[in-house]
């Protein structure tokens, strides 16, 4: 007969597996475990999990968002960057096939290695205090991933779906459109599926989080000759958001009359801001202007 597993996602029991180890959470590594079995179950759902699929989930903690994972059939490689967890893991996940945990940070480890080189799904509640900087990594390494379903900070996920200012009827939305949009946007097809209240955590953070789906592209969503310098025009236009976007540029060492060329070439009027331009438009003047240095 099947193992029947205890609900790790509940306040009673993440107390009484911290109080058994004797842990404490560590705010400095962005410890915020669920205590909540309706998130976990609406972020597994969420990921759309086949039976068998392979799933990357950064910082299981406890394991209390693995076993959802476990549960729906997902083998999943959960990376975790605390060295006593792994000792916690392997006996509050005690039973379960299909489950690998590596000790260490996932800014380091060689995720295409420990996933076979096989195509899969994220599945995360990130550490917040690295998000932003996980996600970037992720798509830029341009690894097999499929679909990445994470917690974060409502207002990175806000920023992750903002659109420019021109494009857009809210106002707000300018103001989080940034160079996180652009790359998250250029790679995958985001959207915020639902918020969570501090309450869902232990212990509770101080802003609403909202999970966030992005449906990996099959191809970035414009055409750029080089990813690479696509990006140094993005983060360096977004660099200093109150000057203009010639002004922007300039400022990071390109020259201004290829920069007025290549602004007049793309279209695009140079005393425009940053958050003013669409994905298009950052990419036809990245080509552009890499087509003059060149
Ligand atoms: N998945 C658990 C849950 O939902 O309850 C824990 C989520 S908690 C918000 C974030 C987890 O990421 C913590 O367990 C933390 O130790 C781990 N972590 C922090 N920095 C990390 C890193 N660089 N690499 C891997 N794991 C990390």
């Amino acid at each position: 007969m099947d193992k029947i597993h205890p609900i790790i996602a509940n306040l009673s029991t993440t107390r009484h597996i911290l109080k058994s180890f004797n842990l404490r959470t560590s705010k400095r590594l962005g410890q915020n475990f669920l205590i909540d079995k309706g998130v976990v179950d609406d972020i597994v759902y969420a990921a759309d999990i086949e039976e068998g699929e392979l799933v990357l989930e950064i910082g299981p903690g406890i394991g209390t968002l693995t076993q959802g994972l476990l549960e729906a059939g997902a083998c999943v490689t959960a990376v975790e960057l605390d060295k006593k967890l792994p000792a916690v893991l392997a006996e509050t996940l005690a039973g379960y096939e299909n489950l690998q945990v590596i000790q260490g940070d996932i800014l380091k480890v060689d995720i295409l290695q420990i996933m076979n080189n096989q195509p899969f799904k994220v599945v995360a509640n990130l550490p917040y205090y690295i998000t932003s900087q996980i996600i970037l990594t992720l798509l830029e390494k341009r690894l097999p991933i499929t679909k990445l379903v994470t917690m974060v900070q409502r207002e990175v996920a806000e920023r992750m779906v903002a659109t420019p200012e021109s494009l857009s009827a809210a106002k707000e939305s300018a103001k989080t459109y940034g160079a996180l949009s652009v790359a998250v946007q250029f790679y995958t097809e985001p959207r915020i599926a639902f918020d969570v209240p501090p309450s869902s955590f232990l212990p509770s953070p101080e802003v609403t989080s909202s999970v966030i789906v992005c449906d990996v592209r099959k191809s970035p969503a414009v055409e750029v000759e080089d990813d690479k310098f696509f990006f140094r025009v993005v983060r360096a236009s977004f660099g200093q958001r109150r000057k203009t976007l010639i002004n922007s540029l300039a400022s990071v060492g390109f020259n201004r009359e290829l920069l007025s060329k290549a602004l007049e070439m793309s279209n695009i009027d140079p005393q425009r801001r940053a958050e003013t331009l669409s994905l298009s438009e950052f990419a036809t003047l990245s080509n552009n202007l890499k087509s003059l240095l060149h």
